[in-house]
């Protein structure tokens, strides 16, 4: 099995659960005491946050590309960027390093694509609901993306920054964004892609009408794949 690379830390809540997930995915697929063989790089999130709000992103993506080398240098085989937001920096990690980035975009649309749906909601940051570098990368895919309004985008987003990624999981925010899903639902969406690595410790599948997609867990699912893939 091929070594993971895991750039984290946004938050560690989330790298917490990749962990988890990528050992326990791992355990299935092989049986035993099999876990995953991994490298983490966990940044503090608070100077990258500082760096998101200003629009540094540049310097952003220099702090991960410094993770990709380092990684590298400890024997990372496949990188995963265990963030949504911070893909708007992926081309800056790929040009630091050879070793081959797993595109959290990319996996997630392999599974929106293989569930037979088109017409996808998407939740996470008003950075990654917003902007091109991730939309356009499921559009790329064929997928038809919807985003709530400007009123939710702004709720859904400080309930991430606020309280998720702080490690508070509260029932008025789970109620919050199961209006939101709806709101998405009547609009036309198919299914719902939880395009934060922290919503899902929040919206669980019952909380919404349509399939969702758990990015956190759809990554950690493509990376053991790949990394058992000759
Ligand atoms: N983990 C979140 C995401 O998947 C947000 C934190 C960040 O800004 O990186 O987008």
């Amino acid at each position: 099995m091929k070594t993971l690379g895991l750039i984290g830390g946004m938050s560690w809540e989330s790298t917490a659960e990749y962990y988890r997930l990528l050992n326990e995915l791992t355990r299935d697929r092989l049986g035993g005491l099999h876990s995953a063989p991994l490298v983490l790089y966990s940044v503090d999130f608070a100077a990258i946050e500082r760096l998101q709000a200003d629009g540094r992103w540049t310097e952003a993506g220099e702090v991960l590309a410094g993770a990709a080398r380092s990684l590298e240098a400890a024997g990372a085989e496949l990188l995963l960027i265990c963030t949504n937001t911070m893909h708007k920096v992926a081309d800056q990690v790929t040009a630091a390093t050879p070793v081959p980035l797993l595109h959290l975009a990319d996996a997630t649309a392999d599974a929106v694509r293989a569930a037979g749906l088109h017409r996808i909601g998407l939740l996470g940051t008003a950075f990654t609901m917003e902007q091109d570098f991730y939309r356009g990368r499921l559009a790329a895919h064929g997928l038809d993306v919807l985003v709530p309004g400007p009123d939710s985008r702004a709720l859904v987003h400080q309930v991430i920054y606020q309280e998720l990624c702080l490690g508070l999981v509260r029932e008025e925010s789970r109620a919050a964004y199961r209006r939101v899903i709806d709101e998405l639902v009547a609009a036309g969406a198919q299914g719902i892609i939880l395009g934060c690595t922290e919503i899902e410790l929040l919206v669980r599948p019952e909380d919404s009408p349509v399939p969702t997609f758990p990015t956190t867990r759809l990554h950690a699912e493509a990376a053991v794949t790949a990394a058992l893939t000759p």
